[in-house]
């Protein structure tokens, strides 16, 4: 394994950290004023983006991005992560990104023309719809959502939430029961659903730590009833959705991942910076204090070595396929979630209540990143899944195969 930096990496990851700093970066105070107002300052950075070649990292070049490994945009995600805009000012936020590359893979030359076109141009934005309150996302094979062949139609019934950025998304990708006959993980098909569909429903953005967000930095409820898409929006062959979204998931915990070290390195910036500029007393400094001392250490050598995880389960994926990859995938998931939220809390308690405060972006990322713990299967289960596999190579029947 070779992570030293190409040439081209040795270029491109410091024109985008500066690119961040100046245009990304300065946006963040507007935050709080919401999406919505927001959005002319960030169009025209992507426009500025794109200006700089450096739209769409992730996407090939024949689709109008860069065409990046999953490595070497792993390390441009890590960038882009230090602002809670970076991916998004790039045209690689989630979760468009995963879409995107769903109807990349499996969309019909219709359906990219329709669904994909916006999303490679920036001009839509797009929402994916698994999860259900009434059942445990989990356990993502029980849902009831069911979509009915009606001739040349599918009829759609049912209740989601934690659709991510629905507010204002032009489509979603439903999960929806199609077979319910069929075998667990054959029952579910994906379709593709636009949002003004007679029977589509944002039902609401979902107040989350006290805010409702808006737009593509919120969280929805959503409901289909009776909701009629032409059969033709099928995504993929029909009882492949569970197929399709490991598909998706596989390389999108490496992008979560990187991005949640660029988070990492943001707030260690900020607890030093603080640890080294904050007086106690006169002259005597937070910095001495042993205890900061060691969060800085801890931290650094815990950034350090999640950042060599993920960057080895990306090079195995690249290499070898995800499948290949998945128990280093399982341990990142859990392993960077940990870390992130163990910097972003050192990092504000050295802020003391400044570090509550919307002044400093610390406080977003600890409202907002909670949740890395439970999208994408919560820890407790990728820790299961992982250790299961591991007994079973010592011969224990614990039901995973090697
Ligand atoms: C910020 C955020 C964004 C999200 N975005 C989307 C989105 O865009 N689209 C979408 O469809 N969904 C989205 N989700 C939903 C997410 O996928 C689910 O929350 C997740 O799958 C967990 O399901 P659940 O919330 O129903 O928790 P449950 O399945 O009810 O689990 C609750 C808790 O039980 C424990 N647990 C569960 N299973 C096990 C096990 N096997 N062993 C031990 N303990 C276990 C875990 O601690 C878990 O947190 C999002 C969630 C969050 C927080």
């Amino acid at each position: 394994m070779d992570f030293a930096l190409t040439a081209k990496m040795q270029d491109l990851l410091p024109r985008i950290r500066g690119f961040v700093e100046t245009h990304v970066i300065p946006l963040e105070a507007g935050l709080s004023r919401g999406f919505w107002a927001l959005v002319p300052e960030l169009d025209h950075v992507r426009a500025r983006v794109r200006e700089a070649g450096l739209w769409l990292p992730q996407v090939p070049v024949e689709a109008g991005g860069m065409g990046l490994t999953l490595l070497e945009h792993g390390m441009v995600s890590e960038e882009l992560g230090r602002t809670p805009l970076g991916h998004y000012a790039f045209g690689c936020q989630a979760p468009d990104a995963g879409n995107l590359e769903l109807l990349l893979e499996f969309g019909t030359a219709e359906q990219r023309a329709s669904f994909l076109q916006p999303l490679l141009d920036g001009t839509g934005r797009s929402a994916f719809a698994m999860t259900e309150p009434e059942h445990a996302g989990s356990n993502p094979v029980w849902m009831s959502t069911r979509a009915v062949l009606d001739g040349e139609h599918w009829i759609i019934d049912g209740h989601k939430w934690f659709t991510t950025a629905v507010d204002g998304a032009a489509f979603v990708i439903v999960m929806a029961v199609t077979d319910s006959q069929a075998a667990t993980h054959e029952r579910a098909s994906m379709i593709l659903v636009p949002t003004d569909t007679p029977g589509f429903e944002h039902v609401r953005n979902i107040p989350v730590m006290g805010e409702a967000g808006e737009g593509w930095l919120s969280h929805g409820e959503v409901r289909f009833r009776e909701c009629r898409v032409p059969a033709s929006n099928l995504l993929g062959a029909r009882g492949r959705g569970f197929a399709l979204a490991q598909a998706r998931l596989g390389p999108g915990r490496i992008h979560h991942c990187m991005r949640w070290l660029g988070i990492c390195e943001r707030s260690f910036d900020a607890l030093c910076r603080r640890a080294a500029t904050r007086e106690l007393a006169p002259g005597r400094m937070l910095g001495e204090q042993q205890t900061v001392q060691e969060w800085i250490a801890e931290s650094r050598a815990e950034i350090d070595a999640a950042r060599l995880l993920v960057l080895r389960a990306a090079w195995e994926i690249d290499r070898n396929g995800a499948k290949a990859a998945r128990d280093l995938v399982a341990s990142i998931k859990f392993h960077t979630a940990r870390v992130m939220l163990s910097v972003v809390d050192r990092a504000l308690q050295v802020h003391g209540a400044a570090g509550m405060t919307d002044d400093v972006v610390i406080s977003h990322f600890y409202r907002h990143e909670r949740g890395a713990r439970i999208y994408d299967g919560p820890d407790e289960v990728h820790k299961s899944a992982l250790a299961k596999r591991i007994l079973s190579s010592y011969g224990s029947s614990s039901g995973a195969k090697p």
